[in-house]
């Protein structure tokens, strides 16, 4: 068995879709970054290549490569568990939190955790999503941005 862990933070700006976990959530500002900066999925990422050893998500995907402009974090998870699995690993189950003052997340939660598992051929049950708000304290807190946090646990086939 072998544990990861993730983090990432992004800035909330207007005039960007907000996408978390590859759903598409209806809000005014979007996250700000070189690709749809969907920070549940980099935290996703950064946890697995962390459990593998491999690294971090910038060093895989770096955030100047033209390769990578708007791109839907979704490919990049794609592309991270192929590596993983190329390797012999598989997953034993997924944990994430979400930090978000605002829109209220309960409603996609579902959703987010279905395309994830999808995207790694788990079943649902092995993705975990939760959401909380940080109390209106902080950069999240007020709003500026959104971060999330995820662990995974691997196990060598
Ligand atoms: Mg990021």
């Amino acid at each position: 068995m072998r544990v990861g862990i993730g983090n990432d933070v992004h800035r909330l700006v207007t005039g960007r879709d907000l996408v978390l976990g590859g759903v598409k959530i209806p809000y005014d500002k979007g996250l700000l970054g070189h690709s749809d900066a969907d920070v549940l999925v980099h935290a996703l990422c950064d946890a697995l290549l962390g459990a593998a050893g491999l690294g971090d998500i910038g060093q895989h995907f770096p955030d100047n490569d033209p390769e990578f402009k708007d791109i839907y974090s979704i490919r990049l998870l794609e592309r991270t568990w192929s590596m993983l699995r190329a390797r012999g690993f598989s997953i034993v189950n997924i944990d994430s939190t979400i930090f978000a003052e605002k829109p209220k997340l309960t409603p996609y939660k579902e959703a987010m955790r279905e395309k994830i598992a999808a995207t790694l051929n788990l079943f649902p049950e092995s993705v975990n999503i939760k959401a909380t708000t940080t109390e209106g304290l902080g950069m999240i807190g007020e709003g500026e941005g959104i971060g999330a946090m995820c662990i995974v646990l691997l196990a060598d086939q």
